[in-house]
């Protein structure tokens, strides 16, 4: 098989000018790299108690969901708002120009279990910044972050300083 980076697709100027879009449809279409990708994402962590996966909507449940059932766990989603029908907790961040929002539910999460929260890419980690602030306020406990895709240049690993985190592909450079 090849290199799992080559199976990403880079898409300039989406969704706006000056963004290189990472495209990972391209790699969860074929099955050996998407299995293979959710193994080495789920390895890192069989031996870490881990009750629940948090992921993040909408590619983070691509990876979330098959990472759950690897490591024996259930999955917890963290979406964007009006989408969650139970009592939830919300959380509303900053980005470069203005801010958004993400809605846990509140009993997604028993006080003390420890989740482990999956995304498919780190940029500038506001996003998953946001979602350990949202786990936490529900009672959960951050034993780790995985992401399949890093953009180390922007530095989101920085806003996660104090969590264990891993990613599989890493890019130094745009
Ligand atoms: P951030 O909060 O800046 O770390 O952004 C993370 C979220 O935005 C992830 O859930 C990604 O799905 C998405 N994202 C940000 N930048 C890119 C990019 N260059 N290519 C693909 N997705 C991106």
């Amino acid at each position: 098989m090849k290199d799992l980076k080559s199976y990403i697709r880079d898409v300039p100027d989406f969704p706006k000018p000056g963004i290189v879009f990472k495209d990972i449809s391209t790699l969860i279409k074929e099955q050996e790299a998407f299995r293979e990708a959710c193994h080495r994402m789920a390895d890192k962590f069989q031996n870490t108690k881990i009750d629940k996966v948090v992921s993040i909507e909408a590619r983070g449940f691509l990876f979330g969901a098959p990472i759950a059932y690897l490591l024996g766990t259930g999955i917890v989603p963290v979406r964007k708002p009006k989408k969650l029908p139970a009592e939830k907790e919300v959380i509303e961040y900053d980005l470069e120009y203005g801010t958004d929002t993400l809605e846990i539910h509140k009993d997604g999460i028993e006080s003390g279990e420890r989740v482990l929260i999956v995304d498919d890419l780190l940029a500038t980690g506001g996003t998953a910044l946001a979602t350990c602030q949202l786990v936490e306020k529900v009672g959960g406990k951050i034993v780790g972050l995985t992401f399949l895709i890093e953009l180390e240049f922007l530095k989101g690993r920085e806003k996660l300083k104090g969590y264990e985190m891993t990613s599989l592909i890493i890019y130094d450079k745009e």
